[in-house]
């Protein structure tokens, strides 16, 4: 196959910095888009897989899934985009497309495997992927989502992983008018919960760890905020009908599950390496749930970014140039950014 040199911004090892280096893209193919990254989100799950805190990264490894950037290929068979459009590619890049779940456009519960954008072994394609701090990606157009205008186009680079992995659970449990949420972590996704939870018409209750975004929570749009090291606040916050975990390290599930009303249902979306524990005393009495929820489909994807244009939402974000990309992991690892770092990419070029 035929590729391109592409510069982009990874590590060869866990320990390492990120530093520039040459990845090889492949030539579009007929129903490829090519895309100039402009805007480009860190997830914690990039720190987590450059880190190889769930095992299993393959280095050198070049992260980032939350990508925003212009058209400026289009193979020959490609019907949904132009050159010049702008174009989204969240975590997803492939799927058998066959299966029952590729149908009902969850590809994110494909039953063969997805592809994840960076760090998955390309089955169709061959080599492993690489993700968004580079200065352009190729994906076939059924997995890249179209960006409206009527948004700041850094902030909105987040929605593609943060907003969707957060929005569809949201949906799925039915977050609207009458409902009491509840969030755990004010971080990239815990912002965007508050936000779109809100905007869903549910009353959003916040338990954060860090009193600093506990001052900050209601200007986000939180109507209930939670110290959650203050035994007295917990004990006296509104009983939820879901709860929608955040947290990316090892917390006390059982602490949140204890919030829940009978029939509620406690969501993980949060990945931590370590395993959580959860008391069946805790689950069987009130007849809750525990369960958990990845990203979302691609359709979704579209929604949840009409959504956001639909209510005004974006994310806070600190735009960065690729220089400041490891200080940045640093100030991640310590839950130090309000509340999503996002990479300017034009910065790479120079
Ligand atoms: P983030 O910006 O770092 O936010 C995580 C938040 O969790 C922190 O800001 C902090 O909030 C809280 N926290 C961190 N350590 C904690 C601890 N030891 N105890 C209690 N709270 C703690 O991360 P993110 O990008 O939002 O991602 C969050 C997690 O979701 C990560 O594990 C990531 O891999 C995972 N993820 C999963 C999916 C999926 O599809 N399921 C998609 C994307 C990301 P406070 O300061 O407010 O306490
Ligand atoms: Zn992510
Ligand atoms: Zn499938």
């Amino acid at each position: 196959m035929n590729t391109n040199n592409t510069k982009a911004f990874g590590t060869q090892s866990a320990t390492a910095p990120l530093e520039k280096l040459n990845i090889q893209r492949r030539e579009i193919l007929s129903n490829d888009v090519q895309i100039e990254i402009l805007y480009c989100g860190i997830c914690h799950s990039d720190l987590h897989a450059i880190r190889n805190d769930w095992g299993g990264t393959f280095y050198p490894i070049v992260a980032g899934h939350e990508i925003v950037g212009r058209i400026t290929n289009v193979g020959k068979s490609v019907t949904k985009f132009k050159v010049g459009d702008l174009a989204g590619v969240g975590c997803i890049v492939d799927s058998c497309r066959e299966c029952e779940h590729c149908h009902e456009g969850e590809e994110q519960y494909c039953e063969s495997g997805w592809t994840v954008v960076f760090n998955a072994i390309d089955k169709k394609h061959g080599g492993v992927t690489y993700g968004g701090f580079s200065e352009n990606i190729v994906v076939n157009e059924n997995y890249v989502v179209h960006i409206p205008e009527t948004l700041d186009l850094p902030s909105i680079a987040p929605i593609l992983c943060a907003g969707i992995t957060v929005y569809s659970p949201l949906k799925h449990w039915k977050a609207g008018a009458g409902k009491n949420i509840g969030i755990i972590g004010i971080g990239g996704l815990g912002h965007m919960a508050i936000k779109i939870a809100k905007a869903m018409g549910a009353y959003v209750t916040v338990y954060t760890t860090s009193q600093a975004k506990a001052d900050d929570a209601k200007r986000l749009g939180a109507d209930n905020v939670v110290l959650s090291t203050d035994t007295e606040q917990m004990k006296n916050c509104p009983k939820q009908d879901m709860i929608l975990d955040t947290v990316s390290a090892k917390h006390d599930i059982n602490a949140y599950i204890s919030l829940l009303k009978t029939d509620g249902s406690l969501v993980m979306v949060g990945l931590p390496a370590e395993q959580l524990e959860i008391s069946a005393f805790n689950i069987v009495h009130g007849r809750k749930s525990f369960s958990g929820s990845n990203i979302g489909g691609i359709a979704e994807t579209q929604e949840v970014l009409n959504f956001c244009s639909e209510h005004n939402i974006t994310a806070d974000i600190e735009l960065i140039g690729i220089n400041q990309v490891n200080d940045a992991l640093e100030r991640l690892e310590k839950g130090d950014v309000k509340y999503r770092f996002v990479i300017d990419l034009a910065s790479l070029k120079n």
